[in-house]
């Protein structure tokens, strides 16, 4: 009787948020056939996940025709492409208006009082 174990990974894919149905230009052959898909590797064990491999998986640009995949991350005009270009909310930082710092007592003018007076030291 000889059972044999099988480990190996597999990938879970699945779209990514915002780019659904979103088709980008593969860098490999040149056709605009790649998608961007979030993996998620898997140690299998019998064929079955038991164990992620990553916690939040990767996110790939994967063409559908030459199946080359290019991490998401090396593709910042597919990430611009994001939400339909529509995502174009970001406000610049607002200047914030220059206050002087708040003016204080002057500092060296007048007496707070008349100087304390040292003990006399009394001889005799
Ligand atoms: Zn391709």
């Amino acid at each position: 009787m000889c059972i044999v174990f099988t480990c190996g990974e597999h990938t879970f894919r699945k779209q990514v948020e915002g780019y659904e149905g979103l088709v980008c230009r593969c860098y490999n052959c040149g056709n605009y056939a790649a998608s961007v898909v979030r993996s998620h590797p898997w140690f299998t064990f019998c064929f079955i996940p038991v164990l992620p491999l990553s916690i939040k998986g990767y996110e790939d640009v994967s063409c559908r025709i030459c199946g080359f995949e290019q991490p998401l991350s090396h593709r910042p005009d597919v990430q611009a492409m994001r939400g339909g270009a529509a995502a174009s909310g970001a406000v610049p930082g607002q200047a914030m208006p220059m206050h002087p710092p708040p003016m204080g007592p002057p500092q060296g003018w007048g007496y707070g009082g008349p100087p304390p007076k040292p003990d006399q030291m009394r001889y005799g």
